[in-house]
């Protein structure tokens, strides 16, 4: 562990935005309209996402999403007894938060691909929800004697999400009328029992279905609600003001609610989402600085923080739980809908195109509760250093450590899908993450279908077809990905225009039939210094590792529910994977890029559509250490230290593969120079 220097983050709370070793960028940002009717309204978001079902994958992200639904999303609620026999729909097993995570990601998958069988299931369960709703307005779960006994508000919170999303995607009339009645009973609830636990750290959760019953009904006592949550909740900005939050918890530490990896994902949207309900500046400023806080005492190359599950610090070697990192890309997608900044669409392509399909098996049935950047195996580790989580938080399996993401983890590709496009104020389009997708929208009545065809991430170019019904004026805002230098783009076969990095673009004009824009953002090659002077290989939004042979071997085949094809597995390596990188000055030598096309398995060692190789040698003195790649040493130590010889072993290339593609890795490397 680096040390914490107590100086250093006192002079960066008191400079009030911390200096950090990867700057978000300065970016452009969309400013939302001013609410009309003065602090009584919500302030509109910059950007608007069209309602469920308007965006349809397409391309690699259509086979990604179909893996989703053949495997264990399509398939949970069959044979997984905390949601098949979940008491929200009248079963005897767990009555609180995992079944309506599962339908957090199943809702959009369902409506996203329209798989009918899945559509059925899930509209059953939620009929059987609002059918077994009590008449004072709480859903059958809360507990009869719950005016007697303190109850954590969390489940309601997240099931009113929820179901706001199943009436997005199917209007049905009933599924408002239930949100609307338990959120009254919330509002007086409330005051008999305030938040406490987890509503108390997640009470922003409940801005959402407030918000979206708001927007339909504007009845004021929904905003009062509102201001009621945000009283009771826990003040994210007053919390990571205080020291304990950048301090790494230790190894085998203490668990804390504020130091939760999950909370901490989901509360980073928490700013914009009480932006709409104050219109307090502060709240502006504060959603950056809160990510640029993490970034520089827990910061990782994925674009996510390590928590494992309380926050771990910056050594690649501590885990990221997978509900942290669905979570922290829901936030970037209000994050960017609310206030239309384009670092939040660079951070959302970096987090979904490198950790999410990371934790992920390439066959979409078992996935990992934490995740590390230097993974050099998987294995039941009883000599683990993860802060609070148990051995075998980084199996591939069917609830490795607990449940929460076998459950949670759901949302994290469809609700990607969701938030690809959405509505300017002056009847636009923007994008909030490239990937290849379809959408419909209507801009002054005139129907309009965008299409995006693009092998993006894995290529450089990007075709767009805007097709509106009839000649109409409208603007098409493209973000334009920080790192992007030289970024073009010409329209229906005129000249190349540039575009400024970081910012958005707007083509404003006439479009008439179906006209296609051509986007280039060439990406280069960049060499990252991380943790303790180790270093990893960025280009455009992704980040490279290294290729490492896999041996997987099934374990805990006895345990309930293991039967394949959701059983549980070690990988091993089968190649060697304890190399540095060779430096040519600040770059890596030999490093080449190669296009291949992209697999029927997108995010697979098989099917990686870029490939790299460097020159590496192999350093014997590095293995394993308590089963995990042994840290590499700081700067000041041994292995960077010029006039001491690290390996005598020959040059040799090495390839690398998307982050994403890979299911054990080497990410940051020794420098050898
Ligand atoms: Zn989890």
């Amino acid at each position: 562990m680096a040390a914490f220097d107590r100086r250093e983050f006192l002079a960066s709370l008191a400079a009030g935005v911390a200096a950090t070793t990867a700057p978000l960028g300065a970016g452009t940002e969309q400013r939302p309209a001013t609410p009309a009717s003065g602090p009584r309204a919500l302030a509109a978001p910059a950007f608007a996402p069209l309602p469920l079902g308007a965006i349809r994958p397409t391309g690699w992200l259509a086979r990604q999403l179909r893996l989703q639904a053949d495997g264990l999303t399509g398939h949970l609620d069959e044979f997984w007894p905390d949601v098949a026999d979940s008491q929200w729909f009248g079963g005897k097993a767990e009555g609180w938060e995992r079944a309506p995570y599962w339908l957090d990601g199943a809702i959009p998958l369902a409506w996203i691909l329209d798989v009918a069988p899945m559509k059925a299931r899930i509209t059953t369960y939620v009929n059987h929800i609002v059918e077994h709703q009590r008449a004072d307005g709480w859903y059958a779960p809360y507990p009869e004697d719950a005016v007697a006994k303190r109850y954590d508000m969390w489940a309601i919170l997240l099931a009113n999400k929820v179901l706001a999303q199943y009436h997005d995607a199917t209007g049905d009339p009933r599924v408002l009328d239930a949100v609307k009645k338990s959120l009254r009973a919330m509002a007086q609830g409330l005051d008999r029992t305030p938040l406490y636990n987890w509503g108390k750290f997640r009470w922003y959760e409940g801005l959402v279905p407030v918000f979206y019953v708001y927007e339909r009904t504007k009845e004021p006592w929904l905003l009062d609600l509102a201001h009621k949550l945000r009283r009771q909740g826990v003040d994210f900005e007053a919390l990571f003001a205080t020291e304990d939050l950048a301090v790494p918890t230790p190894r085998r530490g203490l668990w804390k609610w504020t130091k939760h990896v999950v909370n901490t994902g989901m509360a980073a949207k928490a700013s914009a989402l009480g932006w709409r309900l104050d219109q307090r500046p502060r709240d502006r400023a504060w959603s950056t600085k809160m990510i640029e806080f993490l970034d520089r005492y827990h910061g990782q190359v994925t674009g996510m923080f390590a928590g494992d599950e309380c926050l771990s610090g910056r050594s690649p070697l501590q885990g990221t739980e997978l509900c942290a990192v669905v979570e922290f890309m829901y936030s970037l997608e209000t994050l960017y809908s609310v206030f239309g900044n384009p670092v939040f669409g660079d951070r959302l392509e970096r987090v979904a195109f490198n950790a999410l399909p990371a934790a992920l098996s390439p066959d979409g049935w078992s996935h990992q509760y934490d995740q590390q950047v230097n993974q050099a195996q998987c294995t039941i580790n009883p000599d683990h250093r993860w802060s609070t989580n148990s051995p075998e938080s980084n199996l591939f399996g069917l609830e490795p450590n607990f449940g929460c993401c076998t459950s949670n983890m759901h949302q994290g590709w469809p609700k990607f899908v969701s938030h690809l496009w959405m509505k300017t104020p002056d009847e636009g389009i923007a994008v909030a993450a490239y990937a290849p997708s379809r959408a419909t929208f209507a801009s002054r009545g005139v129907p309009v279908t965008i299409a995006l065809d693009t092998d993006y991430p894995f290529r450089d170019t990007l075709t767009l077809t805007v097709s509106p019904a009839r000649a109409a004026r409208f603007p098409v805002v493209l973000r334009v990905p920080a790192w992007a230098e030289g970024a073009t783009v010409r329209v229906g076969g005129g000249a190349a225009q540039a575009m400024t990095p970081g910012t958005l673009h707007r083509l404003d004009q006439l479009w008439h039939g179906p006209t296609e824009v051509a986007i280039r953002f060439p990406m280069a090659a960049v060499v990252t210094e991380r943790y303790n002077g180790a270093v990893a290989i960025e280009r455009g939004p992704l980040v490279y590792a290294l290729k490492i042979g896999e041996t997987w071997t099934r374990v805990n085949a006895a345990k309930p529910h293991r039967e394949l094809p959701h059983g549980d597995f070690e990988v091993r390596p089968a190649t060697p994977w304890n190399y540095g990188l060779v430096a040519a000055g600040r770059s890596i030598a030999g490093l080449t890029f190669t296009e291949q096309p992209v697999g029927p398995v997108p995010f697979s060692p098989e099917g990686a559509g870029m490939v790299a190789t460097a020159t590496a040698q192999r350093i014997p003195s590095w293995k394993l250490d308590a089963g995990w790649a042994a840290e590499i040493a700081p700067p000041d130590a041994a292995w960077a230290d010029p006039g001491r010889t690290i390996t005598t072993e020959p040059s040799e290339p090495v390839t690398l593969i998307p982050y994403g593609c890979t299911n054990i890795r080497i990410t940051e490397f020794p420098k050898l120079t």
